[in-house]
């Protein structure tokens, strides 16, 4: 399959300069916006494989401790159960390849990386970046 690389490159942090989304856009990018927290539910993380059904029943808080323990989640919101993922030093995923700019779980990745970008800090846009 052809590659199509676009020459621009957008800056995360100002989402004026995002690139309005297309499909085939992610053959080439660099995987911007697996960069950003992602926020997920108890749901996400039963189908993501790191909850099972069983411990999911348990208080929220114990699963979101043993997740921060485990280097999976970074950040729990404890008004609103909502647990965000944990990111390496340069801010990827932890579940982005670094060599590939792919995700490892796609078929089981988040629901608010299934809804990006029509869901998003720009619905309809994301910051495109040309693979290196
Ligand atoms: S779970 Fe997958 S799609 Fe979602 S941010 Fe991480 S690498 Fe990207």
């Amino acid at each position: 399959m052809k590659k199509i690389v676009i020459q621009h490159t957008s800056d995360l942090a100002r989402t004026e300069t995002w690139l309005k989304y297309r499909k085939g856009l992610c053959d080439s990018c660099h995987g911007t916006c697996c960069t950003m927290p992602v926020e997920v539910r108890i749901g996400d993380l039963v189908r993501m494989g790191v909850v099972d059904e069983f411990e999911a029943g348990e208080p929220a808080k114990q699963i979101a401790k043993r997740l921060e323990k485990a280097g999976i989640v970074a950040h729990f919101n404890f008004k609103n159960e909502i647990y965000t993922l944990a990111r390496r030093a340069n801010n990827d995923c932890i579940y982005l390849d670094a060599n590939t700019r792919r995700c490892t779980i796609y078929e089981l990745r988040p629901n608010t990386c299934r809804n990006h970008p029509q869901i998003g800090p720009r619905p309809g846009f994301c910051a495109y970046r040309p693979q290196r």
